[in-house]
């Protein structure tokens, strides 16, 4: 990046315009692997906020009334804007939050996998022909637009995230205003850029910067977004969801994930291992389908550690940008000192520390926030870090003696997002994908993974139990209206 685009200060999308807020006040963004500044971003005031929605507003009516085929076409473009500036788009995003640049280009390709995906979307069928009790009429099933959906965005997927709550929200006819994580909000404004470039309508897509507390709260509460769709944590998004029920908005909130993969003794090994380390590991442990708990028969489980143990010391800890790292940093201080102190919290519980558990520091780790991946061994369910949700590279061994036990304990938290098995016996996948209590279930496969197509979202505390993307995207962004004609 040049010293220029460095120290930019990006502004608000608002009614089509590249907008200054009147508060004056910036923040500014920071690489985590240095503390090097990315840019700038502002502090918007709830007036701007305001605004931005009642423009929304306004340019949805136009948006709803073009054909599926036409908004599709304005995403179509975007979706090539994106492709042909994903290098640079990613190189942002691991400076503003950290993850490895191939893991950054990963997920900017999903996002243009993403947007056209959903540019189909606008030509696949709308509703259902049910068949009425009255032989003179016609009854069928029609999708309609909400109106304006408030996006609020965290900064682990910078990209893919607001892509996929925005792509279906336009796509279906309703306008957008996204509050994106502050952490990513430059990631954000560039991918917003590609959608200007694709000349989206004025108004229908507008990004407003600033605090959770002023900016995502103001959305929240303005009376004309009919629906928020949000992802972060648990207590922000429960906030939310009161807020928009309050209301009477619709809501969408996916949250947390204490995410086990279980070991069976049956299990191929060396896969079990590769697929820990990428689940726990990738992205520093920053996705809401890391794994976290790692919960292995007693037959295999030294073997397993064995095996663990020796490919964690493999890890290339550093800057995402530098060639041959294989992890970056914590996204930011805070979220370094959160990783720390469930580290000390593991070890005053009881739990025996494997490998890791320490801040990098020295020479290329100075300026950065950077933590060992860490294991801890002889965890119980009861420990804190068996229950709550680290969001770092940190992993829970749980030795049990059957796969019946393995299940109950995998069960035994409050959250239900992803869950993984590695087995070679047909009988313990078909127990595990009945009795899990998760959204996903995935068998010899890692627990972080999600294909744009397929629906996403958590059961119990780890969602609203509403489903994004693929076409479950559609509960969600239209309302269903029943017409009767005679
Ligand atoms: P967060 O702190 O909940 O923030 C998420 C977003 O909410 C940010 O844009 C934040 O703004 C905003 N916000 C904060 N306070 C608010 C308020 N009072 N009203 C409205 N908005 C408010 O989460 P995070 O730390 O960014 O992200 C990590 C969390 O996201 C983890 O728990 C992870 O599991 C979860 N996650 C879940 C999924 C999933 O699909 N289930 C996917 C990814 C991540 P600021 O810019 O001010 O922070
Ligand atoms: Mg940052």
């Amino acid at each position: 990046m040049t010293i220029e685009t460095k120290t930019k200060t990006y502004l608000n999308f608002l009614n089509g315009q590249w907008a200054a807020s009147s508060s004056g006040e910036v923040q500014a963004s920071l690489n985590p692997a240095n503390s090097d500044v990315v840019g700038y971003v502002q502090m918007s005031t709830k007036e701007e906020l305001d605004q931005a929605v009642s423009a929304a507003k306004s340019a949805q009516i136009a948006w709803r009334k073009l054909s599926g085929n036409e908004r599709g076409n304005y995403l179509h473009k975007a979706a090539n804007v994106l492709e042909r500036k994903a290098d640079e788009i990613a190189e942002c995003m691991t400076r503003e939050m950290g993850k490895t640049l191939p893991e950054a280009k990963g997920e900017t390709a999903r996002g243009v996998a993403i947007l056209r995906y959903y540019a189909g979307e606008g030509m696949r069928k709308a509703g259902d022909v049910i068949p009425s009790t009255d032989r003179k009429a016609l009854m069928f099933t029609s999708r309609v637009p909400l109106g304006v959906v408030g996006v609020i965005t965290p900064w682990n997927f910078p990209v893919a995230i607001p892509i996929w709550k925005i792509a279906p929200a336009l796509i279906y006819g309703n306008s957008v205003v996204i509050k994106p994580a502050q952490e990513t909000a430059i990631t954000c404004a560039k991918v917003i850029e590609c959608f200007e470039e694709a000349g989206i309508p004025a108004g229908v897509l507008n990004l407003v910067t600033g605090s959770g507390s002023v900016i995502g709260q103001a959305l929240t509460d303005n009376p004309d977004v009919n629906a928020i769709t949000f992802t972060g944590s648990n207590e922000v998004g429960k906030r939310i969801g009161q807020g928009a029920l309050a209301r009477g908005a619709k809501y969408q909130l996916e949250m947390g994930g204490k995410n086990p993969v279980i070991v069976a003794a049956d299990a191929d090994l060396e896969l079990a291992v590769e697929g820990t380390i990428s689940g726990a590991f990738k992205s520093t442990g920053q996705k809401c389908t890391a794994t976290s708990r790692v919960i292995v028969e007693s037959k295999v489980y030294e073997t397993f550690k064995e095996k663990l143990v020796a490919k964690v010391k493999e890890i290339t800890v550093g800057d995402g940008l530098k060639e041959g790292i294989w992890m970056g940093p914590c996204a930011n201080e805070s979220q370094l000192k959160t990783v720390l102190s469930y580290i000390e919290k593991g070890n005053q519980e009881g739990a025996a520390l494997l490998i890791g558990g320490k801040q990098l520091t020295g020479d290329a780790y100075e300026k950065g926030f950077f933590v060992e991946p860490t294991i801890f061994e002889n965890v119980t369910s009861e420990m804190t870090i068996a229950q709550e949700e680290i969001f770092g590279p940190v992993i829970a061994l749980i030795q049990v003696d059957t796969l019946l036990d393995a299940i109950e304990v995998a069960n035994d938290v409050k959250f239900g997002l992803s869950a993984s098995i590695y087995t070679s016996n047909i009988q313990s996948m078909l127990s595990f994908v009945e009795e899990m209590e998760a959204g996903l279930v995935r068998i010899n496969a890692e627990s972080a993974g999600v294909e744009l197509q397929a629906p996403f979202g958590g059961m119990k505390q780890s969602s609203s139990h509403s489903r994004e993307q693929g076409e479950a995207a559609k509960e969600f962004f239209t309302a269903i209206k029943t017409v009767f004609i005679k």
